[in-house]
C-alpha cells in the first residue's frame, strides 16, 4: 500500500471511501481470481474497518443499487486466502448484526445462503477445521437461515447438515463453537425431513447431553438445545426414541430441577422450551403414555400450582395445563350408551338413514373410545385453543359455497301436482270467504274464525321399527295418547269456534287407533314417586287452599275444576314442579294435598296476570295435559307453571375473569392426582329404572323430568361440585347443547360448581359472556316470577371425554365440552331451575295461542288451523292473520284477497327458544291495536307456523324431531312421515305457488349459539358468486337487490339487529334449509332465516347486553315495523286505493312511523324513489357488506376486545 493512494483517500470525502474500497475489490473480483492475497487482505481489512466505526457506511454498502452485498458475496466466493475470507466474513458480520431483516433479506436474495454453504463444506475438508472461520460461518447461517425458506433443504441438499453435526460431536465441550453450531442447527431441525435424517444421527442423543443438569452457566446454549430438541421431537420417530430411552422421564427430572432451582424466576424461557419438548413428545400416544408412566401428571400439576401466585409464569402454567389436559386419559361418558335414553317408535326407519344406521351398530361399540385414536394433526393445533373443528371449517368454507350457476338459479320445479296440492285449500278459507255470516260492523266477529278440518291422514304402515329390536326393558317408551280434556266446551271464552283447535282435533280424531302402536306402557316415573316428594316437601312449605291465586283475573276461574287445580298449583310452590295425575282426568293430582301434613301454612302465589296477559297458570295445566311426549311426563315445571315476567332493563355481558378456564382445568386434573378426594356418586339417573331420588341431605337433587327437560343424570363429584350430562335427542346419539332441570336441598350461601361435561359445539358464546339462567321458585313466590342471566366463573372448553370414531359417525374419536358455571344460592329451601336460554315450551305456545284469541283487537282476522299432527301425535298451529274487510263487499274482498302474503316460521330447532320469544314479539304486534298494527294487517295475509318441532320441544331436544334428523335440512324432499310439519309447511307454499301467490317474504326465526346481535341470512346469486371469485358471468347477471330491503330496513328500526353480520350467500350444506329451498324453488327472492343471538349484542343500543325476552320480543314486533315499510316500497299503488279508506289513519302512521325511522339517525333515501323496488345502490349498506359474516368463529375468536381462553394468551 503506498502513500500516495492513502493521502488521495484522505482527500476524498470519507462516504465514498468505502465505496471505492468496494470497487477496488469488484475489480479484483473481475480478474476471476484474487490474485493479490496482499491486497484483498488490505482492502478488505480497510473496508471491515470503516464499517466496524462508522454505521453510514454500513448504510452505503447496502442501499439499494450500491450492489455492496454481490461484491461482497462474489469475493467470499472466489478468495481462497484464509485472512480475507475472515475479513469478509466479519464485514458481513457486521452489516448483518444492525438493520434488522431487511438486510439479511438482501443477502438471502443475492445468493448469501449458497456462498456460505459452500464455504462450511470446502473449509470443512480440511483437518481440522479452522475454528475461527467455523464460527464465523455458522454465526452468519445462523442469522440467515430463519429468513430463507429453503435453507433446510439447501442445507441438507449441500450436506452442510452433517458438517454441523459432526462439528457438534467433536466440540461438545467448546463452549465459543457450541452456540453457534446449536443455532444454525435449530434452524435445520425446523425442517421435517432435516429432523428425522437428524434423529438418526443421534442429534436426540447429542441434545440430552449439551442440556445436562440444572446450571446458571451457559443458559444461552442450554436455550438453544432445548429448542432444537423440541423441534427434533415434534417428529413422531424421534418422539419415540426419545419414549424408548427414558428421556421424558428425563425431561420431567430436568424440568423438576429447574423449577426447584430457579427460585426467582430468571430463565423462564429455559423452563418453558423443557416444556415445549414435553407438550412435543407427548403429541404421540407412547409420549403420552410415557408421561402418565413417569408421573408427569403430577410433577406438572404441582410445578403448576407453585406457579399460579406469580403472574409473570402464566405461560409457564399454561404450557402446563395444556400437557396435562392432553395427556388426561381419555374416558368416555359414564352411561351405558350415548344413545338417547327415550326411544320413540317411528312409522317407518329409512335404511341406511342416521336411525337404522345408529341402532345397527353392535351393542358395546358405539360408544366405547377409540384406543387407536392418536389425535396427533389435532393435539398440534390445541396449543392455542382455538377449537380446530371450527378451524376446519373455516378452511372449508369456501368449498361450501354453491359454485354451479346452474344450481344457483333459482328454478320454479313444481314437485306435486296441483291436483294433490289442492289439499291445502282449506287452509286459505279467506281468500274464497263471501264473508256474508260476519257482521262486519261488530269490529270482534272476526276474531276467532272457525278453523279448517284437519288434513287427511295419511296410511301409515305399520312398519315394525329398528328402534323396537331392541327393547330395552326399562326405557320409557310412548304412552297411549291421553284422551282429550272432558269438556272442552267449558273452556270457551268468546264463540265457540275459538275454542282450543288443538282438542278439537283430537276429538275429531278420538277412537281412532294411532299408529305406529305404542310400545307396553311404562311404569310411570312421576306417578310411582311423586306423592311421596310432595310429603316431603310439604313439611317445608305449607299451604293453605284459600291461598291467593290467579283466578281473580281469568275468566277461567269460574270452571268445574279450578277449585282442584288451585290446590295443585299451591303445591307447586313448594314443589316447584305440579304434577298432571292420571292421563285424562279433569284436573292435575292433588297429590299429598289431601294429607294434613301439607296444610300447615300460606303459600303465596305470584300474582302475575296483570303483567302476562298472555299467561294463565291454570290454562297452562289444562295445554300441558294435552301435550305428548315420549316419556310421559305428568310433571311441569314451576317457570313454564307460573310463568315468566322480563325484567325492565337487560342484563350486562358477563366479564370474564382472568385464568378462570385454568382454574377450572386444575380443578379437573386434580380429580386424576388426588382420586381419593372425589365422591362419583350419581345422585340422579335416568337409565336406572326408577331413577330413584337420594335424599340424604348431603347432595343436592336434581329432576328434568317435565316438558323441554333433558338432563340425563347427575354425579356429585365432590361436596359442592356436580357433573351432569345431557341426554341425546331422541333416536340419536348426540346433539346436546340445550339444557332444563330442576335443582333442590341446596346450602345456601355456599357456591356450587355445576360441569355439563357433554356439550359439543366446539365453542360456545359461554366463553364470551353468556350466562345461563335461573328461576328461582322462592323469587318467584315473592313476586319476581323470572328467569335471570346467572353464574360466575363461566367457561367452556374441552375435556377428556370422548366417543368413538363410530359413534362419531366416522370422524376421528370427538372429544366432549365441558360447560362449567359457579352459583351461590340465595335462598334457604329453594327449587331453582336452570336452562341454556329461556325456555318456551310447546303447552306455553299453546296457551299463548288461546290467549291471543282473547286479546285480539278489533278488525283482526285471526284463524288458527292444525296443520297437522306431529310424529308424537301433537297438533301442529298454523296462524292465519290479516284485516276484515271494511264490507262484503267486492272491492273490499278483492283488497283482501290481493293481499302479498307473508310466511313466518320458528322453531325448527328446539334448542333455539329465543326463536319463539321473538316470534311471540311478532304475534303480538300483529293482533293489537296500535295504528301500525292496523294498516299491516291491511297490507298483508300472514300465514305463521309459530313451532315447526312441537316434538322436539316438548321432549328436551337441542336440534332434531323425534325422527333423530335436522328438519331444517329436509326441505328439498321431506318424507311426509317422518317430517309432516316440513311436508305440509312446504306443501302450503306450494300450493300458494300454484295459485300465482308466492309469499313476498318468507322468514324462519332461528337462534345462534357463537355470533351476537341479531341478523339475517338470504340468498343472491351475485354474492355468491363473488365470494367464491369466479368472475365468469358475474358481471353479466342481473339481480334485484330486493333481497337487501327488509335487512336494512331491520337495521335502521331494530336495536339489536346488525347490517353487517347478515350474508346472502348460498352454501351447499345448507341446500335443504327452508331459505334456501323457498328461495331457489319457490322462487322467494326474499327468503330468510333470522338469526337472533342467545348471548348479547356487540352493537347499538344494547350493546354489552345479554339479550332479553324483552329484547326478543322487540325485535319480532319491530319485524312487523320493517314489513310495513317494505310494502310502502313494493306497492305504492296499492297503498293509494287503500289509504283513502283509511286517510286518518295513514297520516298518523305516516308520522309514527318517520318518527322512528329518524330516530335511528340514519339517512333513510328510500322514500324519494316511491316507484323503485329496491335501495338506491349507493346507499352506506353496500359498503357494509361483511362478506366473512358467516365464517364467525374465525372472526370471533380472534377478536382482540374478546377475552381469550386462558390458554390462548400464552
Ligand atoms: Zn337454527
Amino acid at each position: 500500500m503506498n502513500k500516495p493512494k492513502m493521502a488521495l483517500e484522505k482527500g476524498v470525502p470519507s462516504s465514498s471511501r468505502v465505496l471505492m474500497l468496494l470497487g477496488q475489490l469488484e475489480r479484483m473480483n473481475g480478474e476471476a481470481m484474487m490474485s493479490d492475497a496482499e491486497v484483498s487482505r488490505q482492502v478488505t481489512s480497510k473496508i471491515l474497518h470503516l464499517i466496524q466505526t462508522q454505521e453510514k457506511t454500513r448504510k452505503e454498502l447496502t442501499t439499494k443499487g450500491s450492489g455492496g452485498m454481490e461484491v461482497i458475496l462474489s469475493s467470499l466466493e472466489n478468495t481462497r486466502d484464509l485472512q480475507t475470507i475472515l475479513n469478509i466474513l466479519g464485514i458481513l458480520n457486521e452489516l448483518l448484526s444492525v438493520g434488522g431483516g431487511r438486510r439479511i433479506g438482501v443477502c438471502v436474495s443475492k445468493g448469501g445462503t449458497g456462498v456460505l454453504l459452500q464455504l462450511l463444506i470446502s473449509s470443512s475438508k480440511e483437518t481440522p477445521p479452522n475454528e475461527e472461520l467455523m464460527l464465523h460461518v455458522h454465526s452468519l447461517l445462523a442469522k440467515i437461515g430463519p429468513k430463507d425458506r429453503k435453507f433446510g433443504v439447501k442445507a441438507r441438499l449441500t450436506g452442510a447438515l452433517n458438517v454441523t453435526v459432526n462439528l457438534l460431536k467433536q466440540n461438545v465441550n467448546n463452549s465459543k463453537l457450541l452456540l453457534p453450531c446449536l443455532q444454525v442447527l435449530r434452524v435445520y431441525s425446523a425442517n421435517s425431513v432435516n429432523a428425522v435424517s437428524l434423529g438418526k444421527s443421534g442429534v436426540v442423543e447429542l441434545m440430552f447431553k449439551v442440556i445436562g443438569p440444572y446450571s446458571k452457566k451457559n443458559t444461552s446454549v442450554m436455550k438453544v438445545a432445548l429448542d432444537t430438541l423440541g423441534a427434533l421431537l415434534k417428529s413422531k420417530m424421534n418422539a419415540r426414541r426419545a419414549v424408548e430411552r427414558a428421556q421424558v422421564w428425563s425431561l420431567l427430572a430436568i424440568y423438576q430441577d429447574w423449577h426447584r432451582n430457579d427460585t426467582r424466576h430468571r430463565h423462564t424461557l429455559i423452563r418453558k422450551s423443557i416444556l415445549a419438548c414435553l407438550k412435543n413428545v407427548t403429541n404421540s400416544r407412547l409420549g403420552r403414555k410415557a408421561f402418565i408412566d413417569a408421573d408427569g401428571m403430577r410433577i406438572l400439576y404441582n410445578t403448576s400450582t407453585e406457579c399460579l401466585p406469580v403472574r409473570t409464569l402464566d405461560s409457564i402454567v399454561n404450557t402446563s395445563s395444556l400437557i396435562m389436559r392432553k395427556c388426561f386419559p381419555k374416558n368416555r361418558l359414564p352411561l351405558p350408551t350415548i344413545k338417547s335414553a327415550y326411544q320413540y317408535a317411528l312409522p317407518h326407519v329409512p335404511a341406511g338413514g342416521p336411525v337404522e344406521q345408529m341402532y345397527n351398530q353392535p351393542p358395546g361399540v358405539d360408544d366405547v373410545v377409540d384406543e387407536s385414536d392418536d389425535n396427533e394433526d389435532v393435539e398440534l393445533d390445541t396449543e392455542n385453543d382455538t377449537e380446530n373443528e371450527e378451524d376446519d371449517k373455516d378452511k372449508n368454507e369456501n368449498d361450501d359455497i354453491e359454485t354451479d350457476i346452474a344450481k344457483l338459479r333459482p328454478r320454479h320445479t313444481q314437485s306435486r301436482p296441483i291436483d294433490e296440492l289442492r289439499v291445502y285449500e282449506r287452509f286459505f278459507l279467506e281468500l274464497s270467504e263471501d264473508f256474508l255470516d260476519f257482521d262486519l260492523s261488530d269490529p270482534r266477529s272476526g276474531i276467532g274464525v272457525t278453523p279448517a278440518p284437519p288434513l287427511p291422514k295419511p296410511p301409515k304402515p305399520t312398519t315394525l321399527p329398528t328402534a323396537d329390536q331392541q327393547q330395552d326393558p326399562h326405557r320409557p317408551v310412548p304412552t297411549p295418547p291421553p284422551p282429550p280434556p272432558p269438556s272442552t266446551k267449558d273452556n270457551q271464552l268468546v264463540d265457540p269456534p275459538a275454542a282450543d283447535p288443538a282438542a278439537q282435533a283430537r276429538q275429531l280424531e278420538k277412537g281412532e287407533p294411532r299408529a305406529p302402536e305404542p310400545l307396553e306402557p311404562q311404569e310411570s316415573i312421576g306417578l310411582s314417586r311423586a306423592p311421596e316428594k310432595l310429603l316431603l316437601l310439604g313439611e317445608t312449605f305449607s299451604l293453605s287452599p284459600a291461598a291467593p291465586t290467579t283466578q281473580d283475573h281469568t275468566p277461567q276461574g269460574e270452571i268445574g275444576g279450578t277449585p282442584r287445580i288451585l290446590e295443585a298449583a299451591d303445591l307447586s310452590g313448594s314443589l316447584g314442579r305440579l304434577l298432571l295425575e292420571g292421563c285424562g282426568s279433569g284436573a292435575p293430582s292433588v297429590g299429598g294435598s289431601e294429607d294434613g301434613s301439607v296444610e300447615q301454612g300460606v303459600l303465596e302465589v305470584p300474582d302475575t296476570a296483570a303483567m302476562l296477559p298472555l299467561h294463565d297458570p291454570e290454562l297452562y295445566i289444562q295445554m300441558a295435559k294435552g301435550t305428548r311426549s315420549v316419556p310421559s311426563y305428568t310433571e311441569v315445571a314451576y317457570p313454564d307453571y307460573c310463568g315468566h315476567l322480563a325484567p325492565t332493563t337487560p342484563e350486562p355481558i358477563l366479564e370474564r375473569v382472568y385464568g378462570v378456564q385454568r382454574t377450572k382445568i386444575f380443578q379437573d386434573i386434580e380429580r386424576l392426582i388426588h382420586p381419593n378426594d372425589i365422591l362419583d356418586k350419581v345422585v340422579y339417573d335416568l337409565d336406572l329404572p326408577s331413577c330413584p331420588v337420594i335424599d340424604d341431605g348431603e347432595s343436592l337433587k336434581f329432576n328434568s323430568q317435565f316438558e323441554s327437560g333433558n338432563l340425563r343424570k347427575a354425579i356429585q363429584v365432590r361436596k359442592f361440585e356436580y357433573d351432569l350430562i345431557l341426554n341425546s335427542d331422541i333416536n340419536s346419539n348426540h346433539y346436546h347443547q340445550w339444557f332444563y332441570f330442576e335443582v333442590s336441598g341446596m346450602q345456601v350461601g355456599t357456591p356450587y360448581r355445576f360441569n355439563i361435561i357433554n356439550c359439543e359445539k366446539a365453542n360456545s358464546q359461554f366463553n364470551y359472556g353468556m350466562q345461563v339462567l335461573m328461576y328461582s321458585v322462592q323469587e318467584a313466590i315473592g313476586g319476581r316470577p323470572q328467569w335471570g342471566r346467572t353464574g360466575q366463573d363461566i367457561c367452556y372448553y374441552k375435556n377428556h371425554f370422548s366417543r368413538s370414531s363410530i359413534a362419531a359417525g366416522g370422524q376421528k374419536g370427538k372429544s366432549y365440552y365441558t360447560m362449567t358455571f359457579t352459583v351461590t344460592f340465595q335462598h334457604k329451601d329453594d327449587v331453582c331451575y336452570f336452562a341454556y336460554h329461556y325456555p318456551y315450551t310447546y303447552s306455553t305456545l299453546k296457551m299463548h295461542l288461546q290467549k291471543l284469541q282473547e286479546k285480539c283487537a278489533d278488525g283482526v282476522y285471526l284463524r288458527e288451523d292444525v296443520l297437522c299432527d306431529t310424529v308424537g301425535g301433537n297438533p301442529c298451529p298454523m296462524l292465519t292473520i290479516t284485516a276484515m274487510p271494511d264490507t262484503a263487499g267486492h272491492t273490499h274482498l278483492n283488497q283482501l284477497r290481493g293481499r302479498p302474503v307473508v310466511f313466518l316460521t320458528a322453531r325448527v330447532h328446539p334448542g333455539e327458544t329465543n326463536a319463539s320469544w321473538v316470534m311471540k314479539g311478532t304475534l303480538e304486534f300483529l293482533i293489537g291495536t296500535s295504528p301500525l298494527a292496523q294498516s299491516l294487517r291491511a297490507c298483508y295475509l300472514f300465514k305463521i307456523i309459530p313451532m315447526l318441532n312441537p316434538d322436539g320441544v316438548i321432549n328436551g331436544n337441542h336440534r332434531c324431531s323425534l325422527s333423530g334428523e335436522d328438519l331444517n335440512r329436509q326441505w328439498q324432499s321431506p318424507n311426509l312421515e317422518l317430517h309432516p310439519t316440513i311436508y305440509h309447511a312446504k306443501g302450503l307454499l306450494q300450493y300458494l305457488n300454484a295459485i300465482q301467490r308466492a309469499p313476498l317474504v318468507f322468514c324462519d326465526y332461528h337462534g345462534h349459539s357463537r355470533k351476537k346481535n341479531v341478523f339475517m341470512y338470504g340468498c343472491s346469486v351475485k354474492e355468491t358468486v363473488w365470494q367464491t371469485n369466479i368472475n365468469a358471468s358475474s358481471c353479466e347477471l342481473h339481480e334485484d337487490l330486493g333481497y337487501r330491503t327488509l335487512p336494512k330496513l331491520l337495521s335502521q328500526l331494530a336495536p339489536a339487529f346488525s347490517m353487517s353480520s347478515c350474508s346472502f350467500v348460498v352454501e351447499r350444506s345448507k341446500e335443504s334449509t327452508a331459505r334456501v329451498v323457498v328461495w331457489r324453488e319457490l322462487g322467494v327472492q326474499r327468503s330468510y332465516t333470522m338469526e337472533s343471538t342467545l348471548c348479547g349484542c356487540d352493537q347499538g343500543k344494547y350493546k354489552g347486553m345479554q339479550m332479553g325476552t324483552r329484547e326478543l320480543e322487540e325485535m319480532g314486533s319491530q319485524l312487523c315495523v320493517a314489513l310495513l315499510r317494505l310494502h310502502r316500497l313494493t306497492s305504492p299503488l296499492e297503498l293509494h286505493t287503500h289509504t283513502h279508506t283509511h286517510a286518518h289513519t295513514h297520516t298518523q302512521l305516516l308520522e309514527v312511523e318517520n318518527e322512528l325511522i329518524e330516530t335511528q339517525h340514519r339517512r333513510c333515501s328510500v322514500t324519494t324513489s316511491p316507484s323503485t323496488y329496491v335501495l338506491d345502490e349507493d346507499e352506506p349498506v353496500l359498503e357494509e357488506v361483511d362478506y366473512s359474516a358467516d365464517s364467525d368463529t374465525d372472526q370471533e375468536l380472534q377478536d382482540p376486545t374478546e377475552p381469550l381462553s386462558d390458554s390462548e394468551i400464552n
